[in-house]
C-alpha cells in the first residue's frame, strides 16, 4: 500500500502522522511511504531522516494526498484536506467528528473512507489512541502547576517538593483515571504531598495497590472534595463522565476560600472544565488570576511537547497503520472489532452510531 504523511496545518499543531521509526516498519512490511517535505520538522525529524528509514519526499500535500492510498495524520482533516481526499481513499487520524459538522461534510463529501482514533478501543473498554495524549497530558499538568506556583508566575511561592525542614506542597487530584494517575505520579516523584479523589472505588483500590502509602486515595464526596480543594497548594482536575460536559467540582465561591496564589490546572478545559471559573487558554497566553488563585486551562497540553506526544501517539498508532495497510481496511476491521470501533465515514455515509446520532444525521 501507498501510505502517505502530509504536514500537518492546523494552527500550533506540530506533530507528526508517523515518526521515522513508524516508516521503518511500514516499509519492513513491504509498503511505500510518501512523506511531505518537512512533515517532521516540528519533531526535530528531517526529511534526510525519513529517507534514511525507506520514505519517499514528496514537495507538497497535493502530490502526498494525490499519490497514496492510505493518509495517516495527527489531526481531523482541515477544509482544504477533505478536498484532496477521494472516493475509496483512506484516512486514519483523530477526527473528534460529533460536535463538527462542517468537517462531517467535508468528509462524506469526499467518499473517502475515514477511521478516527479516539474511538478505538481495547480489551479492557479503554481508548488506547486517547492514553498517550492523557499521559502527557497529567504528567504535564504538575509541570505547569509548579511553574505557576511560583512567585512571579501569581502563584503563592512554593516548592513541590519543600526541602529537608519544610513541608512538600500539597497536590489534589480529582480524578485518578489516565491523566490523574500520571500526574500523581509526577507528583510524587516531586515529593509533593499528595491526594487524588475519585467516584470509583476500584479505581482508589488499584492506585493504592500501585502506589500504597506513598499516595493518599479519597472518595470523591462533595465534603472531601471541598476540603480537599480549600487546603491545596495544587489542584489538578482531571475528570471524565464519558460522553457528558465535566462536572463542575470547584464552584466560585470556594476560590476564595482558598490560599491567595494557589494553582487550579484544568486538564479537564476539553470536556468544559471541571472548575466553574475556567475557560480555555492557550499555550501563549496559558494562565490568568480570578478571586487570586491562578488558572490554567490549555485545552491542548500535549501540542507544547510535540516531540514526546508524536512518538507517544506512533507507539499506539503503528499496530493499527501496519494491520490497516497490511489486510486493507474492510478485512483489518474484520479481524479486530476495536479497530471496527474507530470506522467513522465510508461512502459518503457517517458509519459510527454514536457519531451519526450527535450529528443528528443519518447511520
Ligand atoms: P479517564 O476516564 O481515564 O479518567 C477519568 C476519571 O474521572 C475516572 O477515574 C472517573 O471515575 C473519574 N471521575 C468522574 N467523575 C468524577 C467526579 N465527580 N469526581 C472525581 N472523579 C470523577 O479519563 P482521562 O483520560 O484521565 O481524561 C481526563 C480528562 O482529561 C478528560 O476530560 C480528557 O478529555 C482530558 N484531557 C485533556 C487534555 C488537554 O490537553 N487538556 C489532554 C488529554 C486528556
Amino acid at each position: 500500500m501507498r501510505i502517505g504523511v502530509p504536514t500537518e496545518i492546523k494552527n500550533h499543531e506540530y506533530r507528526v502522522g508517523m515518526t521515522p521509526a513508524s516508516v521503518r516498519e511500514a516499509v519492513h512490511h513491504g509498503h511505500q511511504v510518501l512523506v511531505q517535505a518537512g512533515a517532521g520538522a516540528g519533531i526535530g525529524c528531517d526529511d534526510a531522516a525519513y529517507q534514511a528509514a525507506g520514505a519517499q519526499i514528496l514537495p507538497d500535500a497535493a502530490a502526498v494526498f494525490a499519490q497514496a492510498d492510505m493518509i495517516v495524520k495527527v489531526k481531523e482533516p482541515q477544509a482544504q484536506e477533505c478536498a484532496m481526499l477521494r472516493r475509496g481513499q483512506l484516512l486514519f487520524t483523530y477526527l473528534h467528528l460529533a460536535p463538527d459538522p462542517e468537517q462531517a461534510a467535508g468528509l462524506m463529501k469526499s467518499g473517502c473512507t475515514a477511521i478516527a482514533y479516539e474511538t478505538i478501543t481495547d480489551e479492557r473498554g479503554g481508548l488506547p489512541l486517547l492514553a498517550p495524549m492523557s499521559e502527557v497530558a497529567g504528567r504535564m499538568a504538575i509541570q505547569v502547576g509548579a511553574v505557576a506556583l511560583q512567585k512571579a508566575n501569581g502563584g503563592l511561592g512554593v516548592l513541590l517538593g519543600g526541602v529537608p525542614g519544610v513541608a512538600p506542597a500539597k497536590v489534589v487530584v480529582l480524578g485518578g483515571g489516565v491523566v490523574g494517575t500520571h500526574a500523581a505520579r509526577m507528583a510524587m516523584g516531586l515529593g509533593a504531598d499528595v491526594t487524588v479523589l475519585d467516584k470509583s472505588l476500584p479505581r482508589l483500590r488499584q492506585l493504592d495497590e500501585v502506589f500504597g502509602g506513598r499516595l493518599r486515595t479519597g472518595y470523591a464526596s462533595l465534603d472531601a472534595t471541598e476540603e480537599a480543594v480549600l487546603g491545596a497548594d495544587l489542584v489538578v482536575g482531571a475528570v471524565l463522565v464519558p460522553g457528558a460536559a465535566a462536572p463542575k467540582l470547584v464552584r466560585r465561591a470556594h476560590l476564595a476560600r482558598m490560599k491567595p496564589g494557589s494553582v487550579l490546572v484544568d486538564v479537564a478545559i476539553d470536556q468544559g472544565g471541571c472548575f466553574e471559573t475556567s475557560r480555555a487558554t492557550t499555550h501563549a497566553d496559558p494562565t490568568y488570576v480570578v478571586d487570586g488563585v491562578v488558572h490554567y486551562c490549555v485545552a491542548n497540553m500535549p501540542g507544547a511537547v510535540p516531540r514526546t506526544s508524536a512518538f507517544a501517539l506512533n507507539n499506539a498508532t503503528l499496530p493499527f497503520t501496519l494491520a490497516l495497510a497490511d489486510r486493507g481496511w474492510r478485512a483489518a476491521c474484520q479481524a479486530d472489532r476495536h479497530l471496527a470501533a474507530g470506522l467513522t465515514v465510508h461512502e459518503g455515509q457517517i458509519a459510527h452510531a454514536a457519531v451519526a446520532r450527535d450529528l443528528g444525521l443519518p447511520h
